[in-house]
């Protein structure tokens, strides 16, 4: 399959009154047409704001330190915002995290559609946006004869189907989902994942898929990408993530989540908390919470190193193929 986006070396700062937030360092991955990628990690650990700058999406005191954002082999990196806009929602889109909490609920569910379709279309004819919206509603599984109901009329899962049907409005390539099932219950959770899922085969899209829940991605994606503190720490299939992970911290995260394949066990938390990305720690981002570390790790950095088959991983106690 053809590379869609690759993102190589990037490293995004924030500048904030008490200094400069090292919140994405040197993270690197491949996305391929028709795949869908797991980001997973805790909150904080960098995920969203790398969907964020693949839309160019950052708030004013965050930017780009380093390293390229390919989309179809041309860099994005260095884009302006006049430039972003070409792709933004018309190449990468994004159903953000929330959002269907923050549909307008004095405005008619096909309007907030049409919006989002004349955006990138302002010389639509009406009639075309009227079709697209009933095209859009069919997609996402929702019914036609009530584009004209108000946000209140909608169920949580419903306005999650407008979300997603919003980011589908200019036929992206690329969707990123960040926490697409947050804050639904476990039924309406199940039908989302079903929606995604039958999405990206009937569109053929790729797709970034951003959450905590491994249970989410394990049905989702077809590789995972674990970040710490703004790293990728281990980077694989889904079944070399779940079945064989290899780094401390994905071992911790899995067995966070235990109920993957059915069985509900007590949820073990992790120790500790995430660095404090400011002034983040020597050597492995981890080693204050790993309860594996070694004093190597204290001072340094480990390296991502090949265990084939595309599965990566960074830390001092894993040795990779021979040949690294
Ligand atoms: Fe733990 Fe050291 Fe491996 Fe980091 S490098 S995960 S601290 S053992």
């Amino acid at each position: 399959n053809k590379k869609i986006l690759e993102i190589k070396d990037l490293s995004i700062f924030f500048d904030i009154s008490l200094g400069t937030v090292k919140a994405v360092e040197n993270v690197s991955f491949d996305l391929y047409e028709g795949e869908s990628l797991g980001l997973v990690g805790e909150s904080g650990c960098g995920k969203t704001t790398t969907a964020l700058t693949t839309m160019g999406m950052l708030p004013d005191n965050g930017y780009i330190h380093s390293g390229e954002i390919h989309y179809e082999g041309k860099n994005l990196a260095p884009n302006t915002e006049e430039e972003w806009q070409l792709y933004r929602w018309n190449d990468i889109a994004m159903v953000f995290q929330g959002a269907m909490n923050a549909l307008n609920p004095v405005k008619k569910i096909s309007f907030q559609i049409a919006e989002a379709i004349t955006l990138h279309n302002p010389n639509i004819n009406p009639n075309d946006v009227k079709v697209k919206i009933k095209e859009l509603f069919k997609l996402v599984g929702l019914d036609t004869s009530r584009i004209d109901n108000y946000p209140h009329e909608f169920s949580g899962g419903m306005r999650q189907r407008v979300m997603i049907a919003m980011a589908l409005a200019c036929d992206p390539k690329v969707l990123i989902a960040d926490e697409p099932t947050t804050a639904l219950d476990v039924m309406v959770q199940a039908q989302i994942i079903d929606l995604i899922n039958s999405l990206r085969i009937k569109l053929n899209m790729s797709m970034i898929i951003i959450t905590h829940d491994l249970s989410i991605i394990s049905e989702t994606c077809d590789r995972i990408a674990v970040m710490y503190a703004g790293k990728i720490v281990e980077i694989g299939s889904v079944r070399d993530i779940i079945k064989n992970s290899l780094h401390p911290y994905t071992k911790k995260l899995i067995a966070a989540f235990p109920n993957i394949y059915g069985e509900r066990k007590m949820i073990e938390s992790i120790p500790g908390t995430p660095p404090n990305l400011l002034d983040p720690p020597k050597g492995c981002r981890f080693h204050l919470r790993c309860s594996e570390a070694i004093e190597l790790c204290k001072s340094i950095e480990p390296k991502l190193v090949s265990f084939g088959d595309g599965h990566f991983a960074a830390c001092h106690l894993l040795r990779g193929d021979a040949n690294e």
